[in-house]
């Protein structure tokens, strides 16, 4: 085989007075001026169960966008059996067509449809225009046309040493089952490569999005449908989690999970899995992408506007909804005045408030009860004596979720915010003495028991080494001289160990080996 590689799909600007731009802001008023009915997805059958739902923009949360159909515990096994049923056929189509129905969705998506996804991505999860066209058009389009250039090697794998009178190959069978794609609210990219990665290898799927991003999720659904997934093949519904589980994990047929979301629910999932092990025909495979804490340490070489850029656009993009968020910083003493002067008049530029005005940096956090949780941590950086708020601190639910970013000062490496995963705009600094480095290396490690992203910046050689070495498992990815978001698919392979996942790399050969079992065949002569 002889694949050309794929090239990253080029981010367009959306500059003002642009074409793109005329496009996507018609395609947001439309959006906004109507009210859409979103169904569930099951085998052919479009679900209408009547007990419908709100969808509302996070920063405009009295807006109604439309209304999503609840499922409950019936539409759980009919998606299941919908997956099974397809299988068979699925599995037996030639992999050219699979990856040619995927090479076709990531052109549609790239053309007719990236606007729609794009505004759909903007209204239900408050992303400005440039934070849902590097997830929601560029990263899933990666996803699709990279993954088909892994699709191809794996198939194309040479087949083992075979002797006179005797053929030896491996066949990469699908998995026996069906495949549970459990996907997060924060990127519409992994919400759609879940369960697109485990399809290409031959599996169908049952997808239950969160309820936070059923908006975005149909637009791909209608992608998926316009491209040639077969009916059946990926199966969406809306049923709440513990209903949903309850039967998926139980049955005979679960062949495995690929999940984003929260460490807690990931865990549950495992426990659950492990507690019904007996139940299944083979040990389902678990792959999963979690929560972090992730760090940015400076060394007292680095260069201070670098570690401000770095610190504002890791710790704020997306509201700091992202798992690779920057959220503890590490900063010696010598660099702290001009991190922080680059730091506050970087933030007093950016601008809060909706995703239709394209000169907003910062938009809302995705509902509710995010918006509580993080505005108590806020309060508890209040109300501590030796933590100080060094910008932002306010926050205002009356119109949308808003909370401004947010930087806490701390004397204490161990305070709170240092420690726990708050998923929103708070960065917590730790100033430290610049000749403890060495120290300041330890206590990262040993303060990290998520290991998902982490930054280092130094123009030192020997500083960037010993960090590269000391925090070798403290982060699946770990950037130097650069903030620790914003992994592109083909060139940084995503994901983190300890309590942040199975470390399968989104995007990567490893996560699609995940979807296949391989039978060993020997024919004698
Ligand atoms: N891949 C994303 C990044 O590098 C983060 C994914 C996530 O939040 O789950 O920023």
């Amino acid at each position: 085989f002889n694949v050309p590689a794929p090239v990253n799909e080029p981010v367009k600007a959306y500059a003002p007075g642009s074409p793109e731009r005329k496009e996507l802001q018609a395609m947001l008023s439309e959006l906004r001026s109507k009210q859409i009915d979103v169904p569930m997805y099951i085998g052919s059958e479009e679900v209408r169960t009547g007990k419908t739902r709100p969808m509302s923009p996070p920063h405009d949360h009295q807006h109604i966008l439309g209304h999503f159909h609840e499922g409950d515990a019936s539409h759980v096994e009919q998606a299941i059996n919908a997956a099974l049923g397809a299988k068979e056929a699925w599995e037996n189509l030639e992999w050219e067509q699979r990856a040619a129905i995927f090479l076709k969705a990531a052109d549609l998506i790239a053309g007719p449809y990236r606007a729609k996804i794009n505004a759909a991505t903007m209204l239900g999860q408050s992303k400005n225009a440039m934070q849902a066209e590097i997830d929601s058009a560029c990263e899933f389009i990666d996803f699709l046309r990279f993954n088909v250039k892994y699709m191809t090697e794996i198939y194309a794998q040479q087949p083992p040493v075979s002797g006179a009178g005797v053929w030896n190959r491996v066949e990469q069978r699908p998995l026996e089952g069906f495949v549970f794609a459990l996907t997060p609210f924060n990127f519409t990219a992994i919400a759609g490569n879940l369960p697109t990665s485990a399809a290409m290898m031959g599996n169908t799927i049952v997808w239950k999005p969160a309820y936070t991003q059923i908006y975005s999720a149909q637009v791909l659904m209608e992608v998926f449908k316009e491209a040639g997934v077969p009916d059946g093949v990926i199966n969406l519904i809306y049923v709440d989690g513990p209903t949903a589980g309850d039967i998926i994990f139980k049955h005979p047929d679960f062949a495995g999970i690929h999940f984003t979301g929260s460490t807690g629910v990931f865990q549950h999932v495992w426990k659950t899995i492990g507690e019904n092990i007996k139940r299944y025909k083979s040990y389902p495979r678990i792959v999963g992408e979690t929560g972090g804490k992730d760090f940015v340490l400076a060394h007292k070489s680095a260069d201070a506007k670098a570690v401000a850029v770095g610190l504002v656009r890791g710790a704020f993009e997306y509201q700091g909804q992202k798992c690779s968020a920057a959220s503890r910083a590490y900063i010696p003493s010598n660099l702290w005045e001009d991190v922080k002067k680059y730091m506050l008049a970087d933030l007093a530029d950016i601008k809060m408030g909706g995703t239709e005005d394209f000169t907003n940096f910062v938009n809302a956090v995705i509902d509710e009860k995010s918006f509580d949780k993080i505005a108590k941590y806020i309060d508890n950086a209040k109300a501590t004596p030796g933590v100080e708020i060094i910008a932002g601190g306010n926050y205002d639910k009356s119109k949308g979720y808003f909370i401004e970013p947010t930087v806490i000062l701390t004397q204490d490496p161990l305070y709170i915010t240092m420690c726990e995963e708050i998923f929103g705009p708070v960065l917590t600094i730790y100033v430290y003495h610049e000749e403890h480095f060495e120290t300041v290396l330890e206590l990262v490690d040993q303060t990290s028991p998520y290991a998902l992203t982490g930054a280092v910046f130094s123009q030192d050689r020997y500083a960037i080494e010993l960090a590269t070495q000391k925090l070798r498992n403290a982060a699946g990815n770990f950037y130097i001289n650069d903030k620790p978001t914003g992994a592109v698919v083909g060139q940084q392979p995503f994901g983190g160990a300890r309590a942040s996942g199975t470390n399968d790399k989104a995007g990567s050969m490893i996560n699609l080996l995940r979807w296949v079992s391989p039978r060993t065949i020997k024919e004698t002569f």
